[in-house]
């Protein structure tokens, strides 16, 4: 379905008038960064002015997530925390978007609790967003209602990327896996592939405007494809990227390593552009909990693919997402997944303790284990990742990497940053004229989180 929005000119003359500016506050993971991007390019086109102070800004649109269950007393509190602004100053707007304003019981406490709220909308809403602007500031008439399109596919809709040369393309929406701990599935619907042309053409205006690196992004990018019409694959998507003239680097996130095959492995080696680093969320070592997360790999399976990553190519590295605390895990399912974080050697490892969500299967499991042991195990793992991360870093002191020079560093102004292929951060000494480009850094010495380096 094409974007289209028939109250574009009329809020962009109210706006000639009014100047009114937008924040937007995004929760959660790179599927909603990119959706806000597309809110940010909505609202810029119907005349709206970026304001980075919350305080500031007429509409303040906060981009949901729900993956961690108290990420709704984070968002009530921010939004209470909203309303003597939005008393004192008739031209401030609130509006709830993304996966949290998905489902019902969120719906109705907003009409219950938060009724100074002026828009609501779920995931796939976004052709509603300019009507429910336009209804809210110019005819004064909000309405807070449950639309649920969670299964929309919408196209051509404008982007504004923060960045210059790295930008994400959305490829699917939606996940059919229904991990037992997941709401995902639940909030964005059922897979819906996009088009290869669709996909090819934002890339390639993206070249066009200079961008050189290009992060596709999915629930499951690789079971991209399993629902168009004409056969057409992850891997071959990617081939067809590779073709595209202006960009150098290719990453995505993230694959499912139930459905991560040898003609992906395939074509990450034969590769010149996509990024040496993988994330390949692993989510619990123990092949027993792994079945109870209905994840449909096991433990060997997951050391399967990494063997074939690494003889495919030694540079590669990979990062993962680790579950620590789930219904009946036990200290032995816990050293299986230590086990797997040692055979690994995780460049990253996001880790979080279980989080019951109200809906999913794995709510109704049984859980024992006590949250101060949970917390314990997630400390031990940390501790465990950080010093291999220490030892790794080490060993790179000396070699060369190519970096796509990102621009200055947000935490020391007279150095810049970038990373390398393997998504280490790096720090160096460069101009602004040297943004945008790829460089060879030499790594002089190492820290947890960054490696410095010397322009070569
Ligand atoms: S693959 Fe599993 S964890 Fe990922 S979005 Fe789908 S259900 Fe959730």
């Amino acid at each position: 379905m094409k974007f289209v929005n028939s109250y574009k000119e009329k809020i962009k003359k109210y706006n000639e008038k009014h100047h009114l500016t937008y924040h937007i506050d995004t929760m959660g993971c790179s599927m909603n960064e990119n959706d806000s991007n597309k809110y940010a390019g909505i609202l810029e086109s119907m005349g709206f002015e970026r304001e980075d102070d919350e305080k500031k800004a007429n509409l303040i649109l906060f981009n949901t997530c729900c993956i961690r269950e108290n990420a709704e007393k984070t968002l009530f509190g921010r939004i209470g925390a909203l309303k003597r602004q939005k008393l004192k100053n008739k031209d401030v707007y609130i509006a709830v978007v993304g996966c949290m304003t998905q489902q019902k019981h969120i719906i109705e406490k907003i009409k219950e609790s938060y009724r100074f709220v002026d828009i609501v909308l779920g995931t796939s809403c976004m052709s509603l967003f300019p009507e429910k602007v336009y209804e809210s500031i110019i005819q004064n008439n909000s309405k807070i209602e449950y639309i649920d399109v969670s299964n929309n596919l919408e196209e051509e809709v404008p982007i504004k990327y923060e960045d210059q040369y790295r930008a994400s393309v959305s490829i699917i929406y939606g996940c059919n896996n229904f991990c037992s701990y997941c709401i995902v599935p639940y909030v964005r619907g059922r897979e819906r592939s996009r088009e290869k042309e669709a996909i090819l053409a934002d890339i390639k205006k993206l070249a066009k405007a200079g961008y050189k690196e290009i992060t596709l992004l999915g629930q499951n990018v690789n079971s991209y494809g399993n629902d168009l019409k004409e056969k057409y694959t992850f891997p071959m998507l990617l081939k067809d990227i590779e073709a595209i003239d202006g960009i150098e680097i290719i990453k995505f996130i993230s694959p499912h390593p139930k459905d991560f095959k040898e003609d992906l492995i395939e074509v990450i080696k034969s590769s010149k552009k996509i990024a040496r680093q993988i994330h390949l969320p692993l989510q619990s070592g123990s092949t027993k909990i792994l079945k109870e997360m209905n994840r449909k790999y096991t433990k060997d399976e997951f050391l399967e693919i990494v063997k074939k990553l690494k003889e495919a190519d030694e540079s590669i590295s990979i990062s993962t997402d680790i579950i620590v605390g789930f219904p009946g895990e036990t200290e032995e399912d816990f050293m299986e997944t230590l086990d797997v974080v040692k055979k690994v050697q995780f460049n990253q490892i996001y880790m979080f303790i279980y989080s019951k969500r109200n809906g999913t299967k794995a709510a109704s499991m049984q859980d024992d284990t006590l949250p101060q042991e949970k917390v314990k195990r997630l400390q031990r793992l940390k501790k465990f990742h950080e010093e291999q991360i220490s030892n790794n870093n080490r060993k790179m002191i000396g070699q060369v990497y190519q970096v796509l020079v990102e621009g200055k560093s947000k935490t020391n102004e007279t150095l810049y940053t970038g990373r390398t292929s393997q998504n280490k951060i790096v720090i160096f000494e460069a101009s602004d004229k040297e943004i945008g480009k790829i460089k060879n850094i030499k790594i002089e010495s190492d820290h947890l989180w960054y490696l410095k380096g010397k322009i070569e």
